[in-house]
C-alpha cells in the first residue's frame, strides 16, 4: 500500500527548559515522513522548501525511502520558519514566530506516480492547500487523515471547516479540539467535531496519551512515562506518521487495527521527544521500535480476576 504525506518541511528554532536551538530542521511533513518510513517503504511527500534548505536533509529522507518527487524547491525563496517556546510543564508552548515564506503561495503538485495512493495524511498546513490536495487526487484514497492547529483556526476557519468536511479522520490535540468545538468536555467536543464530517477522531493529550473516537466506540492509549522529555516539537506529527504508516502497512482500517495504530504512533512519539528536533527519529532500529511497542503493551496489559 502507499501513503502520501503533505506537510511543512521547514526550519524550527526551539526553546525548552532544557535548552535552546538555533535553526534546526523541522516541519510537520518531515516528522511524519521519518516516522512512517519505519513501517512502510512506499511513501511519498508533497511539500515545498526554499533554496536555503540543506540537500543533506533531503538525502536523509530519500535514504529512508521517502519519494521526494512532489517536493518543490523554489529558487530565490526561503523555507517556512517556525519558532516556539515551551512552558515548564512541557505540555504547552507559545509560538514566537511563524514565517510562511514558501508556504505563502504554495500550490501543491501531485505527481502521476502518487496517484492511486490508498492512504493520505494531510499534515499541518493551510486548509486551502489540504483541500486542494484532496481534490487533486484522481481516486479517493481509502483513508484521508488530517492534522491542523490553532494558527489556522484563527486565520482560516472557513477553509478549515470545508477541509474537515472532506476527510475521514481528524488528528488534533486537546486544546485544538476545545477551540474548534467551543466545548471544554472532550466527549462533547468529539461529538461536535464528528458532526462536522470526519467519522474518526483522534485527540492527543501530550504526556497524557491519546483518545480515538468512532461511532459509540472510544479507545484510550497512555503515553509512556519517560524520565526525560527534551523537546516535544513534532511529537504530534511523529504520532500521526507512525499511526498512518502502521495502517497503510497492514492495510486495515478497522477500529481494532486503529487501536494498534495508536500504540505504534504513541511509541514513535515517545522517541521523538527524547532529543531535539528530528535527531532521534533519524536513526532508530527495528528492535528499538519493537521493544518500545512491547513496553506500551505491558503498560496497558492487566488481568481483571474479579470485577465486583
Ligand atoms: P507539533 O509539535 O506536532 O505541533 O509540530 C511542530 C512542527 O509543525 C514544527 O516542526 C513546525 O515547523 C511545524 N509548524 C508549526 N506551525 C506550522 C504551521 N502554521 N504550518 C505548518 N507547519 C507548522
Amino acid at each position: 500500500m502507499s501513503l502520501v504525506t503533505v506537510g511543512s518541511v521547514a526550519f524550527d528554532a526551539i526553546e525548552t527548559p532544557f535548552g535552546k536551538t538555533d535553526k534546526i530542521i523541522g516541519g510537520a511533513g518531515t516528522y511524519i515522513a521519518f516516522s512512517s518510513s519505519y513501517f512502510m517503504k512506499n511513501q511519498n511527500i508533497v511539500s515545498v522548501v526554499g533554496e536555503d534548505f540543506p540537500q543533506e536533509m533531503l538525502d536523509k529522507l530519500s535514504n529512508k525511502g521517502v519519494n521526494l518527487e512532489g517536493l518543490q524547491i523554489i529558487e530565490g525563496e526561503k523555507s517556512f520558519f517556525w519558532s516556539g517556546k515551551y512552558h515548564n510543564d512541557m505540555n504547552s508552548r507559545d509560538t514566537l514566530v511563524t514565517e510562511l515564506n514558501v508556504l505563502e503561495n504554495f500550490d501543491p503538485i501531485i505527481p502521476a506516480s502518487y496517484q492511486g495512493c490508498e492512504y493520505l495524511m494531510l499534515g499541518n498546513l493551510s486548509p486551502d492547500v489540504q483541500l486542494k490536495v484532496i481534490n487533486r487526487m484522481e481516486k479517493r484514497p481509502k483513508l484521508v487523515a488530517m492534522d491542523t492547529m490553532n494558527f489556522w483556526m484563527d486565520i482560516a476557519m472557513d477553509d478549515l471547516v470545508k477541509a474537515i468536511a472532506a476527510i475521514d479522520m481528524l488528528i488534533i490535540n486537546d486544546e485544538e479540539a476545545r477551540q474548534l468545538s467551543g466545548e471544554y468536555s472532550l466527549v462533547k467536543a468529539a461529538k461536535k467535531i464528528r458532526e462536522m464530517g470526519p467519522k474518526f477522531l483522534v485527540i492527543k493529550k501530550g504526556e497524557h496519551g491519546a483518545l480515538l473516537f468512532h461511532g459509540t466506540d472510544v479507545f484510550f492509549a497512555p503515553a509512556l512515562p519517560l524520565e526525560d522529555v527534551f523537546d516535544p516539537t513534532g511529537a504530534g506529527d511523529t504520532f500521526a506518521g507512525g499511526f498512518m504508516g502502521y495502517l497503510a502497512s497492514t492495510d486495515d482500517i478497522s477500529f481494532e487495527n486503529m487501536k494498534r495504530g495508536i500504540i505504534a504512533g504513541s511509541a514513535m512519539a515517545s522517541f521523538c521527544v527524547e532529543k531535539f528536533g528530528t535527531e532521534k527519529l533519524e536513526n532508530l532500529t527495528k528492535t528499538e521500535i519493537e521493544d518500545r511497542i512491547q513496553e506500551f503493551v505491558q503498560l496497558t496489559n492487566f488481568d481483571m480476576v474479579k470485577s465486583i
